[in-house]
């Protein structure tokens, strides 16, 4: 096809907006998929995934379609993830696109991932296409948030399409709207290789699979490429398009989205947002915006049972080769043995890994509650960065402590926005700005330091807002604070995968809360347990856990066997959970109560 046929999009929605099902009724509207399959195909499959935990996503697919004016385009959709921590890899995605659909759910309105995403397919130069779904609902009003999308976004709305991925209403509409909407690629078939990594992950059989947009020139099967951010070299053993399913062709040029196999060992060779040339006639420039994706939140990962280490080990590299954000490395705690601290986008991120280390690998863990990085000014001038509480220099060895804020947009219903101020100022925020929507809709902006946002602000914003409000954040630097270091001890001895930093003010408040939830979630033992927290040698909070009666069992249940029995299993059941501190045993739910502080 010539490049004036060619058309690259993508849809960006908030979760749940519908984007999904708008992409599968694509797929089958333009036959790439047919309707019988698309059962068998996609949605079974996915059952079966999700199963396995693995969180499935079609990546690419190439659409023929043959418009009204009777010619033939081919449509290439790429697919971005939905979630603020891979917002690095929306960027990248979008960067190879010329055009987007922004779908709005017409029941709801714009939320704050709408309006995130809207800003990076802007920061791209993408042709938006507004989308409202599901007009099928009784609850619809796309006025309304036409209304809102025109007001907040600044984007004309009078050609908005109405359409309901559900019922299949509207979906002609967008494809016309595409082909005549969204500019074609530059025709650059002559100038060297360049060509964008948008997606990739590990095949035990073939290696890494790369998903790519050609920018200039061209790729073919058995051509000798370079990555240029790794500098690496690979030969092409296979080269293809996404049907949605892989196909392979023998070329591709500037304009077009396949995929490549070269024998690439683990998707870190090959990162999301690095450029592909040609080892012999190198492109003189990357493409722009290369940046690694840093990770920003830190915990330690434990394996209950010490033998299981090595499984743990094994697991995290295999994890790794799929996943090149996710940071690790050898952790030895004193209170928790061998272990690994590990580096996640963020808090999403940090549950997705868990979750599959714990479904697909079999491990039983214990993590330790997240931090973020802290910069620490030594008094002899070094410059640390710090994911670790326990590791923190001593404060006569330090200048300084800053730590990352993070900018905090909300969208809320105006009668939630004095709760959420509210939570705000609690979690040390400075307010920013504040702007009225439509129909009592209200935007809220704060800065907050990062470490008030990865506990539970999320849940604690949606359950104050009824689930009504939404959120995006973005770091936007560091900054000084008077920071300490609140050490926790059980039993006399300090466990160092306790220690946390808090903000000076308030560290007696959580000193405090957090030796009576320990004292809560400890399960009494035969002997007293004292419980402190301290700063540096001051104790400033201390709880005991009583020492358990040892007739508890036979005076509660008396001669009741089968009741007993169900007791005893139950807590050895728990004790799956626990990690022995010395001579006590802590359960997981501890580690967290941090997170759980009222
Ligand atoms: P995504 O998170 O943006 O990918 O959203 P999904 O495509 O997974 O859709 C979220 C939910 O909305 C699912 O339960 C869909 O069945 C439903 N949904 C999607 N489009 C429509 C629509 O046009 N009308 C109605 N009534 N429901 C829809
Ligand atoms: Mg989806």
């Amino acid at each position: 096809v010539p490049v004036s046929r060619i058309r690259n999009f993508s849809i960006i929605a908030h979760i749940d907006h519908g984007k999904s099902t708008l992409a599968d009724r694509l797929l089958q509207s333009t036959g790439t998929v047919e309707d019988r399959q698309m059962k068998e195909q996609f949605l079974d499959n996915m059952d079966l995934e999700r199963e396995r935990g693995i969180t499935i996503k079609l990546q690419a697919a190439r659409m023929n379609y043959t418009a009204k004016d009777g010619e033939q385009y081919v449509l290439n959709l790429i697919d971005t993830p939905g979630h603020v921590d891979f917002s690095y890899e929306v960027s990248r995605s979008l960067a190879a696109c010329e055009g987007a659909l922004l779908v709005v759910d017409a029941s709801q309105g714009v939320e704050a991932q709408t309006l995130a995403n809207v800003y990076l397919a802007l920061e791209n130069n993408l042709e938006i296409i507004p989308v409202l779904n599901k007009i099928d609902l009784p609850g619809a009003e796309p006025d309304r948030v036409k209304g809102e999308i025109e007001e907040i976004i600044g984007l004309d709305c009078s050609g908005a399409i109405l359409a309901s991925a559900k019922e299949g209403i509207g979906i002609d509409e967008i494809l016309e709207s595409i082909v005549h909407l969204v500019p074609p690629p530059q025709d650059t078939v002559s100038e060297r290789l360049r060509a964008l990594i948008f997606d990739s992950y590990y095949d035990s059989y073939r290696g890494v699979i790369v998903y790519f947009r050609v920018m200039d020139g061209t790729v073919k099967k058995g051509d000798r490429i370079r990555l240029m951010a790794s500098g690496t070299e690979y030969e092409i053993d296979e080269l293809g398009v996404l049907c949605p399913t892989q196909k392979q062709v023998n070329e591709l040029h500037a304009g077009e989205v396949g995929y490549l196999a070269a024998a690439i060992k683990a998707v870190e060779d090959a990162r999301v947002g690095d450029t592909i040339t040609l080892a012999k006639a190198q492109a003189a420039q990357p493409l722009p915006g290369y940046t690694e994706a840093k990770p920003m939140v830190f915990c330690g990962m434990f394996p209950t049972d010490a033998d299981q280490y090595p499984d743990l080990r094994e697991a995290l590299e295999k994890l790794k080769l799929n996943d090149a954000a996710l940071h690790y490395e050898p952790e030895t705690s004193s209170a928790m043995g061998f272990g690994f601290r590990c580096g996640f986008l963020g808090l999403l991120h940090m549950e997705i890994v868990q979750e599959r280390l714990e479904r697909e690998y079999d491990l039983d863990l214990i993590i330790t509650a997240p931090s973020v990085v802290y910069r620490v000014i030594t008094n002899k001038g070094e410059e640390l960065y710090i994911d670790n509480p326990s590791h923190l220099p001593a404060p006569n060895e330090r200048e300084k402590i800053e730590e990352p804020y993070v900018k905090v947009d909300m969208i809320t219903p105006e009668t939630y926005v004095g709760t959420l101020m509210e939570l705000c100022q609690n979690r040390r925020g400075i307010f920013k700005d504040m702007k009225y929507l439509t129909q009592g809709r209200t935007t809220v902006t704060y800065e907050l330091p990062l470490a008030e946002v990865v506990t539970d602000f999320f849940d604690q914003m949606k359950s104050r807002t009824r689930g009504y409000a939404s959120m995006e954040y973005h770091l936007i630097g560091y900054q000084e604070n008077p920071l300490v270091k609140l050490d926790i001890m059980i039993n006399g001895d300090p466990v160092d995968a306790l220690a946390m930093i808090v903000h000076r003010d308030k560290a007696y408040g959580v000193g405090r809360a957090l030796t009576e939830k320990l004292k809560e979630l400890i399960p009494r033992h035969q002997f007293k347990i004292p419980l402190q927290a301290s700063i540096g040698s001051k104790v400033i909070a201390s709880e005991q856990i009583p020492a358990l009666r040892k007739d508890v069992l036979a005076k509660c249940y008396g001669g009741d066997i089968s009741r007993k029995k169900k007791l005893l299993q139950k807590q050895a059941k728990g004790k799956k959970r626990m990690k022995s501190i010395g001579t006590v045993d802590v359960p997981q739910s501890a580690f967290m109560a941090v997170l759980r502080l009222d």
